[in-house]
């Protein structure tokens, strides 16, 4: 067998999470014949391209719709980011500690935030409770135009990297992987058609080409759970994407990133504002949330891909029926299908924007055309219900299969860690932990 067509480990994928599995194997492993397959001409031109994401480092910190538990454990992967960051002096680079912070506004949501803040203070010690008096000097623009009767209150913090640009990280790992292992290999434009076992091997099929593996991992965002399926694994679960776009201003009012309250009903994160890390004077206000019948944001829609990864079943169709019973939850996907719809769109989405900056009006924002993403919300079929957040499909049996939704891209390292210890579990090889845990952990 030719040794370019063999490989101790197969990663299919090249946003984020494969890079991050790359690097992982690399330098923290005693493997070495590992390839990435790249169905595209350059990593991360997806959901890890900061114009695909919120750019945000989520410590669940002022993402209200994570439960402490929730947080807690985000907090730990987002760590693994920050600390890989510093390890190559990517600070102010790719990483920026633009303060952050979860606004209330008016009463009932300002006693929300309070309770948050107390319930928060012990793990986030760092987090601080910012009056309205507070607001007036950290972020202004939240206060211009709003009525003075009005309570706000925010909890944030200006001591943590808040915003990075995942895009430059993936490519990092990347370069830092064959920087610790020349002989990893990256395959661009090799679209992997299918995977099939044969005695102890996978067989990775690119158009005609073959290649074999031990161990295989895909990280193929919203494609994921499809080549699962293809294979017969993951049947319990369906992937239902989730567009999200967002809306630029020019009228550069916000210096912070500003994190609105979310329905805890809701698999996201909630509308914010910030800065954009790749447009100079130009501020975000997003992402939006809709359903659409596609695997990748803006390359053309493979109808039958998504049908098939939906899986359209009774038990899928009651989640559909209970999520829409839910008047918040209808509410919601309307308001959002209609923030899609030129004509109308701007003025309906100035609304959400003015909860954060007042004073802009819908003729100070754009919808920003070829920007966002596809976040592959899982539904667990067995449980009847949409997931929050990943999903992993771990066969046992050398291959697994990653859906990563939000937080997929600051759960990168940490779910790269994860598969690391499956792989080396299989096949014989070392996991240096002390070394992961020392310069990404702690
Ligand atoms: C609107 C939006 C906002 C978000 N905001 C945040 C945020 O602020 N913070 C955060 O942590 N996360 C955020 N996320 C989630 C985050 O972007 C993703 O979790 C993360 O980018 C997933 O990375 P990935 O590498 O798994 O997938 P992707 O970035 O989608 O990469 C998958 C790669 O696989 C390749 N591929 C697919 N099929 C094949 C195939 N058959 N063969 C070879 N290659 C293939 C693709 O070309 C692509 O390069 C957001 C997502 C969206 C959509």
């Amino acid at each position: 067998m030719a040794k370019k067509h063999y490989y101790d480990v197969i990663v299919i994928g090249g946003g984020i999470s494969g890079t991050a599995l790359l690097y992982t194997l690399a330098k923290y492993t005693d493997i070495k014949n590992i390839a990435l397959f790249e169905k595209y001409n350059e990593l991360a031109t997806l959901n890890s391209n900061a114009k695909g994401n919120s750019q945000t480092l989520h410590c669940g910190d002022i993402e209200t719709n994570y439960t402490l538990e929730k947080a807690i454990k985000t907090n730990r992967t987002a760590t693994m980011v920050e600390n890989y960051g510093k390890l190559y002096g990517y600070d102010d680079k790719y990483m920026f500690k633009i303060p952050k912070m979860a606004i209330g506004v008016g009463d009932e949501e300002v006693k929300f935030i309070k309770a948050r803040y107390k319930e928060f203070k012990k793990d986030f010690p760092y987090m601080k409770l910012w009056s309205r008096k507070d607001l007036e000097t950290i972020e202004p623009a939240l206060l211009e135009g709003r009525d003075k009767d009005v309570d706000v209150v925010a909890m944030g913090t200006n001591e943590r990297y808040s915003a990075v640009d995942f895009g430059e990280i993936a490519k990092s790992f990347a370069r830092n992987a064959k920087k610790e292992n020349d002989e990893i290999d990256v395959h661009f434009n090799k679209e992997v058609d299918s995977i099939k076992k044969k005695g102890d091997k996978y067989i990775v099929t690119v158009g005609s080409e073959k290649y074999f593996a031990d161990y295989v991992v895909v990280n193929a965002g919203a494609h994921s759970l499809l080549l699962a399926h293809q294979m017969g694994h993951g049947l319990d679960y369906s992937c239902l994407p989730i567009g999200g776009s967002f809306y630029y201003s020019k009228i550069n009012k916000l210096k912070t990133k500003v994190y609105t309250i979310q329905n805890p009903k809701l698999p996201f994160a909630a509308i914010h504002g910030d800065p954009d890390l790749v447009h100079d004077n130009t501020i975000r206000f997003g992402p939006t949330a809709i359903a659409l019948p596609k695997l990748e944001r803006y390359h053309h829609a493979h109808f039958m891909d998504f049908l098939e990864s939906l899986s359209p079943t009774p038990a899928v169709i009651e989640v559909f029926y209970k999520l829409m019973g839910d008047k918040d939850i209808r509410d919601y996907a309307v308001k959002n299908f209609l923030y899609e719809v030129p004509g109308v769109r701007r003025k309906l989405f100035a609304k959400e924007v003015q909860k954060i900056v007042p004073s802009l009006t819908k003729d100070d924002i754009v919808f920003a055309e070829g920007v966002g993403g596809l976040r592959p919300q899982v539904i667990d079929k067995k449980n009847k219900e949409l997931l929050l957040g990943e999903a992993k499909i771990d066969t046992g049996d050398g291959i697994v299969f990653n859906m990563t939704p939000s937080p997929g891209a600051t759960s990168c390292l940490g779910n790269a860690y994860e598969d690391a210890e499956l792989i080396c579990k299989y096949l014989g090889a070392k996991l240096k932990t002390k070394k992961f845990n020392r310069e990404l952990v702690s």
